[in-house]
């Protein structure tokens, strides 16, 4: 999907308003659609810009957040039921995933999910060492065991998320790219209609499904979310041997076989960080994860690279931040990214002759518990969020989207996610942090 200048006019009403065309957005809009809601999305730049084409691909049920671990289980499901009605090969199989433990704290933090989680009746367990040879093949190390989920699956992120965007619109869904969505129209505080850059459109609900742009939106219209993004690389190499088909997490590298036959490969948790006014803002909310991460955080100072996400006031009339960047684009981690390729040589001595040919950056919108915010915000009837997925949000998309267009409709959603309300920021006691990693 491209934007185009050639797009029809905006429709005058519809009944909702999708804001984002990441995979949280084309879901919502694609499960809408095919419950014969009439439903358009504005996405600013074009359908999977932003981080749902950048990241890793990656659908794991396994070391998730308990809170959102059913509706990762649902979204399994999802996947299941979307891709047979793709017109692309996504590159889905579901070839499991392992973290390779390398010391007794991995796999002391590997059985304890595993325990947590048991209630879940996955088919994640602990792997003994030869069973991890087994798994891998011929290894640079010796691990000590991993913890495998054979049910968990990969896919292309760049062909997927436009591959369900044409679903949605088969559906009926009406999808703009090219057309920021600047603010809300409300009238009596609810939502009546949206203000896009190429006018408005009327509705009686909007799903905010903005990623990392999530904050600043909401902001402008007086609203608070403690939303902070960090910048994470990845890199694809050329076409290399198989080593499994299961995506391999090692804590210095992590490695997903490609459609293509290469590899994408990065580390987890390793991100820049740029110190903007909202990190102040929401400093004390955040002030578990920085303790827990700062090792692999690398903070910078003065200009963020993100100056349009410290914008914080606009009105309907005026060019918004959403416009002056199209498509957040931050520069890779090429000294980290090249430390990340040569730990993976040493993991996996086949990807000897592999050569990075594409490297990019992607900028992560994070919350303080690193789980989304899925749900209405009570103050302004008609606005619901779908935003926060703090770095595993392709996974649960088809999930979180059909949660969401089961909340839109008045219906319960499939799975409880009282957990990953909005209102959770506003409780007494505060956040509960994600356990560490
Ligand atoms: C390097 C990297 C690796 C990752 N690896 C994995 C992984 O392996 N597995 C996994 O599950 N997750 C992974 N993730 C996380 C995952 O990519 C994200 O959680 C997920 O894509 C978020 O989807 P989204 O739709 O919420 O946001 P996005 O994909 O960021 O989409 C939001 C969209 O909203 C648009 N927008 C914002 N404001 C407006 C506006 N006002 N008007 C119109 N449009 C607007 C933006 O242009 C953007 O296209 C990774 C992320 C990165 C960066």
């Amino acid at each position: 999907m491209s934007a185009s200048n050639t797009q029809p006019a905006l429709p005058g009403d519809t009944e909702v308003v999708v804001i984002g065309g990441g995979v949280a957005g084309v879901s919502t809009a694609y499960y809408l659609a095919r419950a014969g809601v009439p439903v358009v999305l504005c996405e600013k730049g074009r359908v999977a810009g932003e981080q749902s084409s950048r990241n890793w691909g990656w659908i794991r049920q396994q070391d998730r957040d308990l809170r959102e671990l059913e509706l990762m289980i649902d979204a399994r499901h999802r996947w299941a039921e979307i891709v047979p009605e793709l017109d692309e090969d996504i590159g889905h199989v579901v070839g499991g995933i392992a973290y390779l433990a390398q010391n007794e704290a991995d796999l002391a933090r590997h059985e304890a999910w595993l325990e947590g989680a048991k209630t879940f009746q996955l088919d994640s367990r602990m792997l003994s060492s030869a069973e991890v040879d087994d798994l891998i093949g011929q290894s640079g190390r010796r691990y000590l065991g991993a913890l495998h989920t054979p049910s968990d699956s990969r896919a292309e992120p760049a062909k997927a998320v436009p591959a369900i965007a044409r679903a949605a619109r088969r559906a009926g869904a009406v999808i703009f790219e090219g057309t920021a969505v600047r603010t809300l129209d409300r009238e009596g505080g609810r939502v009546t209609g949206v203000v896009t850059e190429r006018g408005r459109i009327g509705c009686k609900a909007v799903v905010l499904a903005g990623g990392a742009w999530s904050r600043v939106f909401l902001e402008n219209i007086g609203l608070s979310l403690p939303q902070l993004a960090v910048r994470a690389s990845a890199q694809r190499t050329s076409p290399a041997p198989l080593i499994s088909e299961s995506a391999l997490g090692a804590p210095d590298v992590a490695i997903r076989r490609r459609q293509d036959g290469g590899y994408t490969i990065a580390r987890s948790g390793a991100a820049g960080f740029d110190i903007i006014p909202a990190a102040f803002r929401h400093f004390w909310a955040f002030t578990p994860v920085l303790k827990s991460r700062w090792r692999i955080l690398k903070l910078r100072f003065g200009r963020p690279f993100f100056d349009a996400l410290g914008q914080r006031r606009w009105d309907g009339d005026q060019m918004s931040p959403f416009e002056i960047t199209r498509v957040l684009d931050p520069a890779p981690d090429t000294v980290l990214l090249d430390d990340v390729m040569r730990s993976a040589k040493t993991h996996f001595p086949q990807l000897a002759d592999a050569q990075p040919i594409e490297r990019w950056g992607g900028a992560i919108d994070v919350m303080p518990d690193e789980i989304p915010v899925l749900g209405p915000i009570e103050a302004v009837p008609g606005l619901f969020l779908a935003t926060g997925f703090s770095g595993h949000g392709f996974g649960i998309g088809p999930g979180a989207g059909h949660a969401m267009a089961e909340l839109v409709r008045g219906r319960t959603p499939a799975v409880d996610i009282s957990a990953l309300q909005y209102a959770r920021f506003n409780r007494r006691g505060g956040i509960v942090p994600a356990p560490e990693d």
